[in-house]
């Protein structure tokens, strides 16, 4: 088993002022940096200050707007030679698009996240999009993570509250692959288990859950490098993703109007839960409800007939991946809840 972890870790307000101190540390002294649409404008002055001090080259410079698979290798072997390590900075589709790029080049990528939505910034796979069609990828787990909280202070709240959703699922993916165990004999790491179970712990105890509270936000972060971490040692997605997040990828597929994507695993695991009888589905509800998710979901809810839709396709979307999902029965159960659920309803529409 070659397992590999990030190295380079700082979650801090002003982190971005010390992006180049890290590099050079590392002795990355050229790099390839690649922006996310929007944050060229909005970092670039910070990043300049940071590398000029640190005596950092800047070989490439990007903004990215698609995670097209062609357009990714074609990026990729025009860099200029000498690179030593790629520089994403922005949301999930830069980071994924240069964690792509590393492990094709065999580069250490450093993730640079902007808003903390999901958990790829420090996960091994990459969502791409092949033929037009997403599709996940085993990529490159970062071998550098900095999060300058300040800046994720200040972006949109429904990133972090998206964050959050997709850090609360952990819970019920981790019963989803206890049961898969009991059900069809597959293997379960109890390390991946352990770190992932901690990760949504560390979060849930946590005494503030204000989003704009600095420490609470690095709290999130760390969980979230943690809960991607765990795919590493597993070598797989299951200490991360169950039922819930199949109902996601299914509306993906089926709504009109998708939304993000740890907002909708947020709300589908709530409703997991009770189908699972969870004894986490108190604490999945008061965590949602104290962080605001509740109430911000409540005021931007899903679709209720395209979550019907979702629910009933969520078994179709992996091959081979048994949930709770998989007995049809509980479907209908599942389906029955979502209809009828009063404190549900207030999350779909
Ligand atoms: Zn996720």
């Amino acid at each position: 088993m070659n397992i590999s972890i990030p190295t380079l870790l700082r979650i801090k307000p002003n982190a971005i002022y010390k992006l180049g101190k890290y590099l050079r540390k590392e002795s990355f002294i050229r790099v390839a940096v690649f922006y996310g649409t929007g944050l060229k404008e909005m970092l670039k002055e910070q990043i300049t200050i940071s590398f000029d001090s640190s005596e950092i080259q800047t070989v490439h410079e990007d903004t990215i707007n698609s995670n097209a698979v062609e357009d990714i290798f074609k990026t990729a072997f025009s860099l200029p030679g000498k690179v030593d390590a790629i520089v994403a900075i922005g949301g999930g589709k830069v980071i994924d698009y240069c964690k792509y790029i590393a492990f094709i080049l065999k580069l250490p990528i450093i993730s640079v996240p902007t808003s903390i939505s999901n958990d790829g910034f420090a996960s091994p796979g990459a969502s791409l999009l092949v033929n037009g069609k997403r599709k996940s990828q085993k990529a490159q787990i970062p071998y550098g993570v900095v999060i300058d909280t300040e800046i994720i202070r200040k972006s949109p709240d429904y990133y972090t509250y998206s964050g959050i959703g997709d850090l609360i699922s952990k819970y019920t993916a981790i019963f989803d692959w206890k049961l898969a165990y009991r059900a069809v004999q597959e293997p379960v790491n109890d390390f991946a288990v352990l770190i992932s179970t901690n990760a949504v712990d560390v979060m849930v105890n946590y005494k503030s859950k204000d989003i704009k509270d600095l420490s609470f936000l690095r709290h999130i972060c760390g969980c979230l490098v943690t809960s991607g971490v765990a795919m590493e040692v597993s070598g797989s997605s299951r200490p991360a993703s169950g039922s819930e997040h199949l109902i996601s990828h299914a509306y993906d597929m089926k709504a009109k109007k998708p939304s993000l994507h740890g907002l909708q695993v947020g709300v589908a695991t709530y409703a997991v839960s009770w189908l699972q009888n969870n004894p986490e589905h108190e604490t999945i509800r008061s965590v949602l409800e104290q962080t605001g998710f509740v109430d911000y979901v409540s005021k931007n809810p899903l679709d209720k007939t395209d979550f019907i839709e979702a629910v009933k396709y969520a078994p179709n979307v992996k091959e081979n991946y048994y949930t709770i999902l998989t007995d049809k029965n509980n479907l209908d159960k599942l389906i029955d809840f979502v209809n009828n659920d009063s404190y549900f309803n207030r999350l779909v529409k």
